[in-house]
């Protein structure tokens, strides 16, 4: 062993090598070194753990090219972009929903320029950072008022400590979800200072239960929407219409956490029935929110729209000021918005509308091409063939809800589909797809036709790692 480990090359026998080479010069040497030092480091590991055992396998002219794969790797950003071949549209790991190209470009223009962002160009004088779109939002979905803050989770929070803090909130036991596992309504309305009445059963709640459990103690009625599950059988939540007359009769506002909340009418999908945005609204909800970046396939945001005088006292709150969204969200909410003013524009446009309401024909003859690309690329590496399968809306909305689409099924001729699945991780970029039928399975739902030629590369790289 101690043979192996003098046999090692030198970090400036290394470095030497790598300069000649040239690859790295836009790094600095230091860091290089550094890269170097790490590699030699898991050379050691491999003599220790005896991966490592002949003089020959340290060779310079051996070890060069692993190395150069190293530092390519430590090189790379931690946060970057993959290939989402899962089918899954607004998949929460892989970063929810991408923008429209308008609100991509207004992103890019907010950040590299001074803006109107808190500025009034009319009067030259200060302005609010939020005047840019509440007028918007309440053109596109009919509200009076609208705010918004970081996320939904922080829209439901300071609803809640706004309207219901020290107060009760009646909750139907069916609507108590936990979301994504940190955000559950128990624990944020626990959080907001609001007392939680749950009412009704798990998959019964008549409008009597909350009658019942009103008292000169409760602050507001709350509805939750049951995002990612779906109760099915002898099951019955109070309508709301039903408990708009409620919250009239006892002068309580009705709050609705619409969650993936959507201005799309999806009927046409045949996945259920999902009200929009302009729906809950026009029924005389007094708050509704949802997520920016969900089904609406904008940025990251809580949006809250409702009654003028509610949308008012949130805007007051103090918390608002810690919970604002940047001036980058600010421009890709408004471009996105722009686009919902023109429905049929919007479906073409943003991407998360443009991917749901792709066809399965369409998808099938996607899937066919991008299997004819593999197939002359990677050869008698693997076996390829399109079949039948099904998308997911995915960011909970639609649970349990199909997509039918077109999947390409790989399936590697030497090794399991599983240890390809994991290889593809480390391609560059990393592509992400699902074991299906004993295949590895591509969804072009997910996947851009540009892309086509990223998934060929990754699946190469990932074919030669597999094969060594
Ligand atoms: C997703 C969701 C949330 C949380 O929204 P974020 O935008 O992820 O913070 C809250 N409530 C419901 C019903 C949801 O579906």
């Amino acid at each position: 062993m101690s043979i192996l480990f003098r046999a090692l090359p030198s970090v400036d026998k290394v470095l030497d090598a790598l300069t000649e080479s040239g690859e790295f010069s836009h790094i600095p040497r230091s860091i290089v070194r550094e890269h170097v030092n790490g590699f030699l480091d898991v050379c050691r590991e491999e003599i220790r753990a005896g991966v490592i055992t002949e003089q020959e396998q340290l060779a310079l002219g051996i070890i060069l090219p692993r190395m150069k794969a190293y530092i390519r790797a430590q090189s790379r950003p931690h946060f970057r972009r993959v290939l989402n071949g899962t089918g899954v549209v607004v998949h929460t790991n892989l970063g929810r929903s991408l923008l429209a190209e308008s609100a991509v470009e207004a992103v890019t223009e907010a950040c590299a320029y001074y803006s109107n962002l808190e500025f009034d160009l009319a009067t030259g004088e200060r302005g609010s950072r939020y005047s840019h779109v509440e007028e918007l939002l309440c053109k596109v979905c009919g509200a009076e008022a609208g705010l918004v803050v970081n996320n939904n989770a922080a829209a439901v929070l300071i609803v809640l400590d706004t309207l219901c803090k020290d107060k009760e909130v009646p909750v139907s036991r069916g609507q108590l979800v936990e979301i994504g596992g940190s955000f559950r309504i128990p624990e944020v309305m626990e959080k907001s200072g609001a007392t939680l009445r749950e009412v009704g059963a798990t998959n019964r709640t008549h409008l009597r239960d909350y009658e019942q459990a009103i008292t000169e103690e409760t602050g507001a009625l709350l509805r939750v929407h049951t995002s990612n599950y779906r109760i099915v059988g002898f099951h019955k939540e109070v309508t709301l219409e039903e408990m708009v007359a409620l919250g009239k009769k006892h002068d309580l506002p009705v709050i609705e956490d619409l969650g993936s909340g959507s201005f799309t009418d999806f009927s046409t999908l045949r996945i259920g029935e999902e009200p929009t945005v302009q729906q809950v609204v026009g029924a005389g909800a007094d708050v509704v929110t949802f997520s920016g970046d969900k089904v609406l396939g904008g940025p990251q945001a809580g949006i809250i729209v409702g009654k003028k005088k509610y949308i008012d006292m949130i805007k007051r709150n103090p918390m608002n000021r810690a919970l604002r969204i940047d001036k980058m969200t600010l421009a890709a909410l408004e471009a996105t918005l722009r686009l919902y003013r023109e429905p049929e524009l919007a479906r073409i446009e943003i991407p998360t509308l443009s991917m749901m309401f792709a066809e399965q024909s369409q998808l099938k003859q996607r899937a066919r091409r991008l299997a004819n690309r593999i197939k002359k690329a990677c050869g008698e590496q693997i076996s390829v063939k399109v079949v039948d399968g099904n998308s997911r809306v995915g960011g909970g909305s639609f649970p349990e809800r199909d997509l039918p689409t077109a999947l390409v099924a790989i399936t590697p001729s030497a090794v399991s589909e599983t240890m390809l699945k994991k290889a593809l991780l480390d391609s560059n970029p990393p592509l992400v797809g699902r074991i299906e039928q004993q295949a590895f399975c591509l969804d072009p739902r997910t996947l851009t036709d540009k892309e086509f030629t990223l998934v060929i590369d990754a699946l190469q790289q990932a074919l030669q790692v597999v094969s060594r």
